[in-house]
This record gives C-alpha cells, structure tokens and sequence, in this order.
C-alpha cells in the first residue's frame, strides 16, 4: 500500500535526532583504536526517496568507518560474479550467534550461516579475490559508481588495524580454509575483508547508494538496473533475516525493515517502493548495533507505518 509520508520529512526528523540524544546506554567500538577514538556524541539521519529527494539532519556530511555495511556491496558483487553457485558455500540462515562467532562455524563444517556475519563475509572476500584480478578497485568503482561520487575512499589507518587485531577473523578464514571452502591464500581474502570494512561513507552516500535495493533493483537516479529484481528480494531478504546479527528478530518485531549494521555506529534501512533510511552514531549496544540508530530508525519506521509486514 502507498506509504503516507510528509513531503517535509525534516521537522520530523528533527525531532528524531533530538529525543535520540538522550539515548545513552552505547559504547563506542574499542577493538581498534581507529574506532574507539571517534567522537560519542556523533549522530545523524538521512532519508533518501525514490523520488530523488533527500533529507538529513545531524552529521551527515561527516564520513564514518562502515564496516559491516559493506557486507551488502561485497555481496552484490558475489552474486552477479558466481550466480546460484555461491549458495553451496553459504547458507541463508540466521545464525542467532554474535556477527564473529566461530563455534557455528565447525558444527556445520565450514559453510558460513549467511553473508551478514563476519565468517559469511569472508567467504564473500574468499570469492571475489579469487574471481576478480583486483578485488578491491572492482569494489570501490561499484560503490562509488552507485553514490555517483569519487569522494568514497578507505581509510587506511582502520584498515591497518583491522589487519592487527584481526586474529579472530583469521581464525574464522582458516577453519573454513580447513574445510576447502576458502580458495585463494587466507592472507589475501583477510586483506580484502578488512579493506572493505574500512571504507568510509556518509549517511547520504550510504542511502543514495542504496536506493536502488528499494528499488527492485534499478538505481533511481540514473535508470540503471543494479541488480536483477529477483537479486535485489534476495539481498532485502538476507538483511531482514540476518542483517542486525543475533538482534535480527528483535528489529523485525519492532521496525519491520531490511536493515544491516555495522560496528562504525552505521545502519541502513531499505524501505521497499518508498526509499532508504540511513542512521549513523557510534555507541553501540551489546549486539554491536548503534543504541541510538537503531532508536531512530524504529521511531521513524513507526511513526510513518513503514514495516513491511
Ligand atoms: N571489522 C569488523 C570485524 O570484522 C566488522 C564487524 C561489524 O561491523 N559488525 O569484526
């Protein structure tokens, strides 16, 4: 059914952002100190419409680290690269683990729950070092041709220390390695892995590059088909099941929207036919789910009625 949103979004928004800021209870990421040291008090919320319309408040010209956000583009390229095939060696199912859990992991020898937590990423990385003769530059030319911007970049200093604290995540790639279901050398899919995590992107860019999953699959702005319409259901899909790790059924229950979050403070919503929402501040909650986005994207979805359910 249509959606009966303002043409104004920004009084409502406003107000949003306001009461969000008396949501106190995050903690700012601290396993790198590229993270930990990112302002507490950050915070802002874009709305962008199919229409070309988008609206912002707060720090939306600020760029932030996001992390598992790019667990969406990464899986983007995948999809299109290997087609049904990617299935065999990841599954669709929520994991019900925190995103870095390994335990799941070797119970189901080496087949990742899904694309959304860390072990799925890394198989993700595992296909696209091994299909792509530079990965990374056929990432970044996709994610900055879906912002229509140059201006997205990595952030150097976080990838570094991702790659310096990122022990656990190379336990993750091995044990799948142990399983025959990473292809290229663990060292090179850890790289790509934590290169694409530290790309850095502001709300707008995050939501504008978005637009299209809301979309059924063709970007707004340009009329490009991104994705196919079937592709674009599946990635909406895997968000709604997966996307806000072990808290994926809370944020159903409650918002009713494709989200993914990243341990940056970043979440974005896809709001089928209608736009995206995107949400950016860096305390996060015990699930590693940014306290106050996760505020503002459940006010904003319930005061315009948006979940999808
Ligand atoms: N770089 C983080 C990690 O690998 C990404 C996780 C996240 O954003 N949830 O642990």
């Amino acid at each position: 059914q249509p959606i009966h949103a303002p043409d104004n979004l920004k009084p409502l928004l406003e107000d949003i952002l306001q009461q969000a800021m008396s949501v106190n209870d995050g903690k700012v990421a601290d396993y790198i100190p590229a993270l930990a040291e990112v302002k507490a008090d950050y915070c802002a919320l874009t709305v962008a419409t199919l229409d070309g319309n988008v609206t912002s408040v707060g720090d939306t010209n600020k760029p932030f680290s996001i992390q598992s956000i790019s667990k969406i583009y990464g899986l983007m390229l995948a999809m299109e690269r290997l087609g049904d095939p990617l299935w065999e060696r990841v599954q669709m199912e929520p994991s019900g683990q925190p995103f870095n859990s390994i335990v799941q992991l070797e119970w189901e020898k080496g087949i990742p729950r899904n694309p959304m937590i860390n072990a799925g990423a890394i198989l993700v990385s595992d296909v696209l070092v091994s299909h792509y003769s530079a990965s990374k530059s056929a990432l970044l030319s996709m994610v900055r041709g879906l912002c229509g911007s140059e201006a997205v970049c990595v952030d150097s200093r976080v990838h570094e220390s991702e790659r310096e604290h990122g022990a656990r995540n190379a336990a993750l790639a091995y044990l799948m390695k142990s399983f025959s279901n990473i292809e290229s050398e663990v060292e090179e899919v850890l790289d790509h892995y934590f290169w694409q995590c530290a790309l850095t992107m502001n709300t707008e860019q995050l939501a504008s590059s978005l637009a299209f999953l809301a979309n059924r699959g063709q970007c707004p702005r340009s009329g490009k088909q991104i994705t196919s319409h079937r592709d674009a259901q599946r990635i909406n899909a895997l968000m709604s099941t997966s996307g806000m790790y072990d808290q994926s059924g809370q944020f159903a229950f409650t918002v009713g929207l494709p989200a993914k979050s990243g341990v940056g403070g970043g979440i974005i919503a896809i709001v089928p036919d209608y736009g995206v929402i995107s949400a950016w501040s860096p305390p996060l909650n015990s699930f590693g789910n940014s306290a106050r986005g996760m505020f503002m994207v459940r006010e904003l979805a319930n005061r315009l009625g948006l979940s999808v359910y």
